[in-house]
């Protein structure tokens, strides 16, 4: 079988407690882009027990045709009956192009995936694009993310790779877009089901997602100590924005990991991105350049932050952050006032 043999783009749907999550529906956005350069269509492949009701919402969200799986083995994750019945699906559409969001999920089953079809992986893409040629471009940061390098898969297919969440933007959901769902069988090899799952005990539901937030204010090493803090979260409480962080101030412990903006935390895209005392480096940057308006504050006017602020404040955030605040509590004093 030739490489051009290989036609159309699969996307790996995650589901948790039979909920679709947000980054395959991201991944199902950019798939019906790479797939309308390519002339192909998108299948959304999901994995599930008793979910074919799904099926449409796949559609909604830019994909061209949904593949519901439903066995009981699948209705929660576990390694081996994914990958034996996702390495199925692909053996038998032999799609160009496989996509995973880079979740714990996607980054236990992908690898096994690709080993067992015997093509390449490239993990925690940044960016997608069709070459030339027809391949897939695969973006990803290298070598501690000083240098971005870009992977192609030459003699392979399907050409897999992950993406984080949040890197790439979902389409607008369009639920008058029709398309095709169909049920698929696979079969498993019971004696490869090495681990039974006994119980599930689900971790306490983290109390801030900074994913979700329209408005992030977000602090540095420049924010001095964990006291000084409290500058960053009455702001955010005057604008019902959340405090996010550098990796310095997770370093320290300061703030909790689930916070972190950046290559090895979240990649956020919110409205209002305030950066407190933070340089801009390029593991930074990685996570937050695609805010809609970020406005920065540091003492150093040549700090790296400022090439990607849309506003930019020369100064000290302990005095800039509480008359900022202060004039913030007017405005919403007079609004309640004028109420
Ligand atoms: C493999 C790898 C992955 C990484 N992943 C991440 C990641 O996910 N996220 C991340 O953030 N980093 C990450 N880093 C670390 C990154 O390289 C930087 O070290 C880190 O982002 C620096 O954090 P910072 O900007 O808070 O601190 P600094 O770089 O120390 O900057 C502090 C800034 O505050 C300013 N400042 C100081 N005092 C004040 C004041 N009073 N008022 C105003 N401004 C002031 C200074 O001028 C300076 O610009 C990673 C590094 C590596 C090697």
């Amino acid at each position: 079988m030739s490489l051009t043999d290989y036609k159309g783009v699969i996307v790996f749907v995650e589901q948790r407690d039979n909920e679709i999550q947000n980054v395959s529906l991201e991944l199902i956005g950019k798939a019906s882009k790479l797939a309308a350069e390519l002339e192909t269509i998108v299948t959304a492949v999901l994995l599930g027990h008793q979910n074919e009701q799904h099926g449409q919402l796949l559609i909604s969200y830019g994909a061209d045709k949904a593949l519901i799986i439903d066995d009981q083995k699948l209705a929660m994750y576990s390694t081996e009956p994914y990958t034996q019945a996702l390495t199925q699906v692909i053996n038998d559409k032999k799609p160009e192009i496989v996509l995973f969001g880079a979740t714990s999920i996607g980054r236990d089953l992908a690898p096994r995936v690709s080993a067992r079809l015997q093509t390449g992986l490239t993990a925690d893409c940044t960016s997608l694009e069709i070459s030339d040629e027809k391949g897939l471009l695969m973006t990803r940061p290298a070598f501690g993310g000083n240098i971005m390098a870009t992977i192609v898969s030459p003699d392979h297919r399907p050409q897999m790779s992950t993406v984080r969440p949040g890197v790439m933007a979902k389409l607008e959901r369009d639920d008058s877009r029709t398309g095709q769902v169909e049920k698929y069988d696979v079969k498993f090899e019971e004696n490869n089901c090495y681990v039974e799952i006994l119980s599930f005990e689900k971790a306490e539901k983290e109390k801030v997602d900074i994913q979700d937030a329209d408005i992030l204010i977000s602090g540095g090493r420049g924010m001095g100590s964990k006291e000084n803090l409290n500058l960053l979260h009455n702001l955010a409480d005057e604008i019902s924005g959340t405090v996010s962080a550098s990796r310095a101030l997770v370093d320290a412990g300061w703030v909790e990991h689930d916070r972190q903006v950046g290559q090895t935390g979240k990649t956020v895209r919110p409205n209002l991105y305030m950066a407190c005392g933070i340089s801009g480096a390029i593991q930074h940057l990685a996570g937050m350049e695609e805010s809609e308006l970020i406005i920065a504050i540091n003492k150093d006017a040549n700090a790296p932050i400022f090439e990607v602020a849309d506003l930019g404040i020369v100064g000290d955030v302990h005095k800039i952050l509480p008359l900022v605040t202060e004039r913030i509590k007017k405005i919403n004093q007079s609004k309640h006032i004028e109420e």
